[in-house]
């Protein structure tokens, strides 16, 4: 089946497409929970095979994503342990944002943009579970941004030259200066923050972050990734914010790589609507 044939077919029975693009997601899904949980501790993410906290194996019908949680109701049955109901949720947003790409982005786009949103989810995840984000997702986002600015120039909705070499060097250059773009963004953001603060802003995991976000999307995706992420991040931590005008409470940091992948992921799908609603706005 070519990509032609595949797109008929999707069109043909978005049902059945939308099914098993989902069950794609949710065993993708499934790997990057070993990812969030192993990537952090430097522990290898292929061997030794899935197991529970106290060492046992998991059974494989224990394995099958989501229903293997929801099987076990959250418990695990060697040992009675609590499963965190992350991994579930993982598997779903995987499975959720796979369809949402083939539904509404071209194949090719698509494609990538599971690549793309997966690597942004190991980088959130870790960030949420261990305040801790570590470097080979991050720079691999940046090295496969660059890979598929070069093999798909559609990417970066290159299509218009008859050319193909045209169309591959000025997509190389979108991403090339999305990179630049998102890492001096950052880095002076950064800088100049962390003057006023008197203690470090962001990491440089954030700066790597946006690059990979600008090697991806361009430098408009890096700033919005770095600006949107920043109005996402008070809105989630609003309650908490607030919570600062009561009674006092230690401060706690707030891991800023999860707002920085839902803007990335919103910009992926929806960039130039994005433009234009906010042209829209500021104009009327
Ligand atoms: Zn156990």
């Amino acid at each position: 089946m070519n990509l032609i044939d595949f797109q008929i077919f999707m069109a043909l029975h978005p049902n059945i497409t939308a099914v098993f693009i989902g069950a794609i997601g949710a065993c993708v899904g499934s790997f990057l929970n070993v990812c969030i949980h192993r990537l952090p501790k430097g522990e290898s993410i292929i061997s030794p095979p899935s197991h529970c906290a106290c060492g046992q194996r998991i059974p494989v019908w224990f394995n099958v994503p989501l229903f293997g949680w929801l099987l076990l109701r959250g418990w695990a049955k060697c040992c009675g342990a609590t499963i965190s109901v992350q991994y579930p949720l993982v598997e779903l947003i995987t499975a959720l944002l796979f369809v949402t790409a083939f539904l509404i982005l071209s194949p090719v786009k698509a494609a990538i943009g599971c690549v793309f949103l997966s690597l942004l989810i190991i980088l959130a995840g870790c960030d949420m579970q261990d305040m801790l984000v570590p470097d080979a997702p991050n720079f691999l986002l940046v090295g496969l941004g660059l890979f598929f600015s070069v093999v798909a120039p559609s990417l970066h909705g290159e299509t218009t030259s008859g050319l193909e070499i045209i169309n591959r060097i000025n997509s190389v250059t979108d991403s090339l200066v999305g990179i630049a773009v998102g890492t001096a963004l950052v880095w002076w953001i950064r800088t100049i923050a962390s003057v006023i603060m008197g203690q470090e802003a962001m990491g440089e995991a954030d700066i790597i972050l946006c690059a990979g976000v600008g090697a991806f999307c361009g430098w408009e995706g890096a700033l919005f990734c770095l600006f949107g992420g920043s109005v996402i991040g008070v809105i989630i931590k609003l309650p908490s914010v607030l919570a600062l005008f009561g009674p006092k409470k230690e401060s706690e940091s707030v891991p800023f790589v999860p707002s920085m992948a839902i803007a990335a992921a919103l910009w992926f799908f929806r960039g130039p609507e994005l433009i234009t609603a906010w042209h829209l706005w500021v104009n009327s």
